[in-house]
């Protein structure tokens, strides 16, 4: 099939590989020109594993496109996609400037049915404005569809290539054949394509996104009862998660959800309840915990430094908004960043994958190490903000050697705490007891 895919960020840019990947062609446009040299020139412009493979073989192959040129992308193409942003507006709502203004430009440049398939995270009733807007311009035939993304950066290809399940919100027949031939090589282990109504696939994306913050927003007012209550969050973790109705996943307590979803998909559907003359208790909840939660690691820092931060060194493990990506959007760490340098403290960081980005953004707030142990140099306590596996099993010995002090603030609870104790750190962690 011939495919465009109309913005190329996070998830344009895996959903138009991936697509190609199955012997489809597809052009992905953006508005970013310097985005589409780089790829056009063979340049990987974020960082996901698996992904620049893929991209190299399609690209060469002649399957993936990429113009900055809407009308030369959509010209041939059966199918757009929109994998366009949808940032918070100042009062929480999904800005659809983005989605809103391309479909205004594609119904100037329709001649003849395509269907216009909606991957950006956008509130019930999106679809229907899509329509609205491109119809304003061109009256022949044409379907809009909502189908959601529910890829995770980091394990993003995989999720594309073999879904849990596809979601497609459509009551077009016409639209649903095309979109069945379209998935039938990445569902062919039987997991489900899932089709409804356009509005319920738009809400459906939402309650995804703000059942799992729901979730980490438990576990962090559990953590913090563990640190009053002196239990082990960790042990509640495994007596819960082995409950099969509660499951394993997604239960580790930490320094806050953040990343580019999370945040604003709680807030946009809190907004859109709002609208729907709905008061959304729990999900006030979950927010209100967060905005606690990121603050919690810093607090304790501040505690155990009791005469405050001026003149302290910090070293910070991490600063992607999770391990295996270089997004950080939204990252804890950042926040961990402005608070310590507001208190008159210094940071020097490491992060495999983010620094560029990071740098991209506060420029020289703090200093940026080679290496994971060159950022322990000076510093008098390490700071654990992202759960890179390269961080698990560091060598402890070198950290004792290097840090001026033996103190780690754990936000990740990547160590057993006896081991740290027995190792002669003063470790703190979240939702653990402190040894000492
Ligand atoms: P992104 O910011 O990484 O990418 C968006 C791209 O769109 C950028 O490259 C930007 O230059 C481009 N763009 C903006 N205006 C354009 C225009 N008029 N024409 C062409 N290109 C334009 O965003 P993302 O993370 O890929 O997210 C896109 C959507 O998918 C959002 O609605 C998001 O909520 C949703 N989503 C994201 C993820 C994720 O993990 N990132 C997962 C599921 C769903």
């Amino acid at each position: 099939m011939k495919i465009a895919v109309v913005g190329t960020g996070y998830v344009g840019l895996v959903t138009g590989t991936c697509l190609a990947e199955t012997g489809n062609t597809v052009t992905c446009v953006d508005i970013d020109q310097r985005k589409v040299q780089k790829l056009q020139s063979g340049q990987i412009t974020i960082y996901e594993p698996g992904l620049e493979k893929l991209f190299d073989r399609n690209l060469k192959e002649e399957r993936l496109l990429f113009t900055t040129s809407l009308a030369d992308g959509i010209k041939d193409a059966e199918i757009i996609f929109l994998a366009l942003p949808t940032p918070p507006g100042a009062d929480g709502s999904a800005d659809l400037r983005y989605v809103l203004g391309v479909a205004d430009d594609i119904g100037k440049l329709l001649q003849d049915y395509k269907v216009i398939i909606d991957k950006s995270t956008v509130p019930v009733g999106t679809a229907e404005k899509v329509h609205a807007a491109i119809a304003a311009n061109y009256k022949g035939e044409f379907d809009v569809v909502s189908n959601p993304e529910f890829l995770r950066e980091g394990v993003a290809v995989d999720d594309f290539m073999k879904p849990d399940r596809v979601v497609i919100g459509t009551t077009s027949e016409r639209a649903q054949k095309l979109l069945t031939e379209l998935y039938a090589p990445y569902v062919r282990q039987g997991n489900p394509l899932i089709f409804m109504d356009e509005r319920s696939a738009e809400l459906t994306k939402y309650a995804a996104n703000s059942f799992l913050a729901t979730k980490i927003s438990f576990m962090n007012e559990i953590a913090q009862l563990c640190e009053r209550l002196g239990a082990d969050v960790d042990m509640v973790r495994r007596g819960i998660g082995s409950d099969d109705r509660i499951g394993k996943r997604f239960l580790f307590p930490g320094i806050g959800y953040g990343g580019s979803c999370f945040p604003k998909d709680v807030q946009a559907l809190v907004h859109s309840s709002g609208e729907a003359d709905y008061d959304f208790k729990i999900l006030n909840a979950v927010m209100e915990v967060n905005e606690t939660q990121k603050r919690h690691l810093v607090s304790k820092i501040k505690a155990y430094y009791e005469g405050g931060l001026t003149g302290k060194h910090f070293a910070l493990w991490g600063l992607a908004f999770k391990p295996n990506t270089d997004d950080i959007r939204e990252a804890p760490a950042l926040e961990i960043i402005d608070a310590l340098v507001e208190a008159g403290a210094t940071v020097t960081a490491f992060d495999p994958e983010a620094m560029n980005n990071v740098r991209g953004v506060i420029g020289d707030k703090i200093q940026y190490a080679e290496t994971t142990y060159d950022a322990l140099e000076g510093a008098d306590a390490l700071i654990i903000a992202t759960e890179w596996n390269e961080f698990r099993t560091p060598d402890f010995d070198k950290i004792l050697a290097t840090l001026k002090e033996p103190v780690v603030f754990d936000g990740r609870n990547l160590f057993e705490v006896q081991h740290m104790y027995e190792k002669g750190f003063h470790y703190e962690s979240i939702g653990r007891p402190l040894i000492q």
